[in-house]
């Protein structure tokens, strides 16, 4: 009875959740054909996977649903790197990654908006991504665009969490491992 409550409450939102990912992976792969001579992204290459991801929790109950033996039996990855990796940089729940990990070592793009109110356009890549041309000179679309998406998945969380955007640390969900809980209360 427990799991089932569970399930009727996040189950939509969770599908929601896993259609977004795949409209991310899908121009994550555009992107990463399109620069496919910059990119040096590579299996076991771990240079994003900090320790200090946090997510929201709708992405958190989706690997705690996806990766319950892992929480409940595993252990996480020591402290100083992302809890998920494993001892050969490989990522433990790379089907379920979170949002923030599909994008990695793109060239990103994201508005901010100077002290005076002027919206000015950023840039940035990995530094094993630079290349040749500078990621200035990149039209926009060749560009991952921050801003989007971000509000599609704030809009799930709060959705899915009675309009509350709570985020969890990663590491924290080895702590939290019980996957059919009614709620998800410790963060
Ligand atoms: S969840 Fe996986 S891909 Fe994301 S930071 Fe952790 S190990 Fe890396």
């Amino acid at each position: 009875m427990k799991q089932q409550n569970f399930i009727v409450g996040w189950k939509p939102f969770l599908e929601a959740l896993t259609g977004l990912y795949l409209e991310v992976d899908r121009r994550v792969m555009e992107l990463s054909v399109a620069h496919a001579g910059r990119l040096q992204c590579r299996r076991g290459c771990k240079g994003c996977c900090v320790d200090e991801l946090t997510v929201f929790g709708i992405e958190a109950e989706n690997i705690r649903r996806h990766h319950g033996d892992l929480l409940k039996d595993g252990a996480p990855h020591k402290k100083g790197a992302c809890a998920f990796l494993d001892e050969n940089g490989l990522c433990r729940i790379y089907q379920n990654r979170p949002y923030v990990c599909r994008t990695q070592g793109l060239p990103l793009r994201w508005i901010d908006v100077l002290a005076d109110g002027t919206p000015v356009e950023m840039r940035d890549i990995c530094p094993l991504n630079e290349g040749e041309k500078s990621v200035e000179s990149l039209p926009a679309d060749l560009c991952w665009s921050i801003g989007p998406f971000e509000e599609r998945l704030a809009r799930l969380q709060a959705g899915a969490d009675g309009e509350r955007l709570r985020r969890v640390p990663l590491r924290l969900l080895f702590a939290l491992h019980d996957p059919w809980a009614d709620t998800f209360e410790p963060f």
